[in-house]
């Protein structure tokens, strides 16, 4: 019998705003234990949260970018569970009217290499709904045996993006996942972090037979790090539960770990023992309206995103789709791109830019905002190769200093005397010492051993220091061998 898999995922973005979704507090990350917290936060009797103004506009921001409807009334609940990080005893989320629901998510898949290859297929993927809510502390627990709480984090602003079961593959939640985060960094609603936990996934996963129309019973994956360990822990528990089910046995819905050291699923909690979350709602906190006029203020903040961006990009200057993709990774890079391709050939500026500068930044592992090199500094790099004043070769060794010094291409070129010889006036004499120097490999060339023009031009080259332009040597030596027969 052939299962096919049956996705969802259920994402936690934290908002980058200053302060804390319903107090004051700081959300600086990596702020002594406990220094940002205060008695709302600390869920201290008596102390009542104010919603902060910023969240909600990332909310309705991300909600709009994610095609969702925007509900312009939404109610906040409690989710109440008992765990040491969570010091109120419930969680301020949203249950029966959240703020964002029914959105699209339109995605380019990579062609499946097995199968022919065509044009990219795009897909679409609903999103069921984004609601805000407050994050928990955090729980140490391998200090000597004993478990200590941060709770620094605690009141930090989250949405929670939860999407319909339309995933059909591993590959496709990935994606969906690489598309959301650079999604959330162009609207500079969240930093994508996932090592810092500013963004993490749960995702739910269960198999059907091939042509069935029901779900099966799902699991629920947790402690996924990275988009990779997403990919991997869906494949795996994939296989595990075709396993399960080829030798006559059922799934459990239950929640269970990936641990990355053993590369497999572990049972965490089944659903019989799972919370009852008893959601209510939240006496302290109004409903959350939104006026027409703030929300058309939000649609009329939203930048130009990413899909819209590269396709612009392919139609102004001419690139072509996988180089267009790569420009607009991350909105800093794209706006770097425009910027050079301003002054310079454009995809001479992108050749560059994902050729040597990407290596170069990876290498030091920084981002194209900390880049040595400024956007018209690559620019006039370019020009300077195109217009012939230096050559393919030293245009490598410009960039390095380039990139160590900061400085302009034209200073470094003056400077270190890496101008090309491109006159023919200071050419002439040097071809023709080579050519007299030489009769009897004259004489053999214009006897058809046309192969020697490599050796007269690496003669010229060699009188020249290597600074005279081939092509243009090149040139002369062909015309003046021609001439003299
Ligand atoms: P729960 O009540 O367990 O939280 P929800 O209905 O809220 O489940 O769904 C949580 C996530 O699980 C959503 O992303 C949803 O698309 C996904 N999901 C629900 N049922 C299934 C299923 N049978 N197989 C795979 N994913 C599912
Ligand atoms: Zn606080
Ligand atoms: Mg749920």
């Amino acid at each position: 019998m052939e299962f096919e898999p049956v996705i969802g995922l259920e994402v936690h973005a934290q908002l980058l705003t200053q302060s804390k979704i319903f107090c004051s507090c700081s959300t600086r990350f990596g702020a002594p234990p406990n220094s940002n917290t205060c008695p709302v936060c600390l869920g201290l009797p008596g102390a009542l949260p104010v919603l902060n103004r910023q969240a909600v506009a990332m909310a309705v921001r991300s909600g709009l970018a994610l095609g969702c409807r925007i509900n312009r009334k939404s109610l906040f609940a409690r989710k109440n569970y008992f765990y040491p990080d969570l010091p109120k005893g419930y969680q301020i989320s949203q249950y029966d009217l959240p703020l964002a629901a029914e959105g699209i998510a339109t995605i380019s898949l990579p062609a499946d290499p097995s199968e022919p290859p065509s044009a990219a297929e795009s897909k679409r993927f609903r999103i069921n709904r984004i609601h805000l809510e407050d994050d928990a502390g955090k729980s140490i627990h391998d200090q000597g045996g004993t478990t200590q709480v941060n709770l620094n984090r605690t009141g930090t602003p989250l949405i929670e993006i939860v999407t319909e079961a339309d995933f059909r593959s591993s590959g496709e939640a990935y994606e969906f996942l690489s598309f959301l985060r650079q999604v959330l960094l162009y609207l500079e609603v969240c930093d994508g972090n996932m090592e810092e936990g500013s963004l993490r996934c749960d995702a739910n996963v269960s198999i059907r037979p091939v042509g069935a129309e029901a779900f099966g019973t799902k699991t629920e994956i947790k402690n996924l790090n990275s988009f990779r360990f997403v990919r991997r822990a869906l494949d795996y528990e994939i296989e595990r539960q075709k396993a399960v089910l080829l030798e006559g046995g059922r799934i459990i819905q239950e929640t269970r770990l990936w641990n990355e050291q053993t590369q497999s699923t572990e049972a965490m909690r089944s659903k019989e023992e799972a919370h009852d979350y008893r959601y209510f709602p939240e006496p302290d906190l109004l409903p959350l309206v939104i006026s027409q006029e703030w929300l058309d203020e939000l649609q009329e903040s939203i930048p130009e995103l990413p899909d819209a961006r590269k396709t612009r990009l392919e139609a102004d200057y001419g690139l072509d789709e996988s180089l267009a993709g790569l420009l607009t990774q991350t909105r800093e890079f794209a706006d770097y791109f425009e910027t050079a391709a301003r002054k310079a050939p454009p995809v001479k500026v992108a050749n560059w830019m994902i050729g040597d500068l990407t290596r170069e930044l990876k290498r030091d592992g920084r981002e194209i905002a900390d880049c040595p090199i400024a956007p018209h500094h690559l620019a006039e790099l370019v020009e300077l190769i195109d217009t012939g004043a230096i050559s393919g070769k030293t245009a490598k060794d410009v960039f390095s200093r380039m990139y160590q010094s900061g400085e302009a291409p034209a200073r470094i070129v003056e400077r270190e005397g890496l101008r090309q010889i491109s006159s023919e006036g200071e050419l002439d004499s040097v071809v023709d010492r080579v050519l007299d120097a030489n009769p009897d490999k004259v004489e053999q060339y214009r006897g058809g051993k046309e192969g020697l023009i490599g050796f007269f031009v690496g003669q010229v080259m060699r009188e020249t220091g290597g600074q005279a332009n081939p092509k243009l040597v090149n040139e002369l030596l062909r015309g003046k061998l021609k001439a003299k027969s």
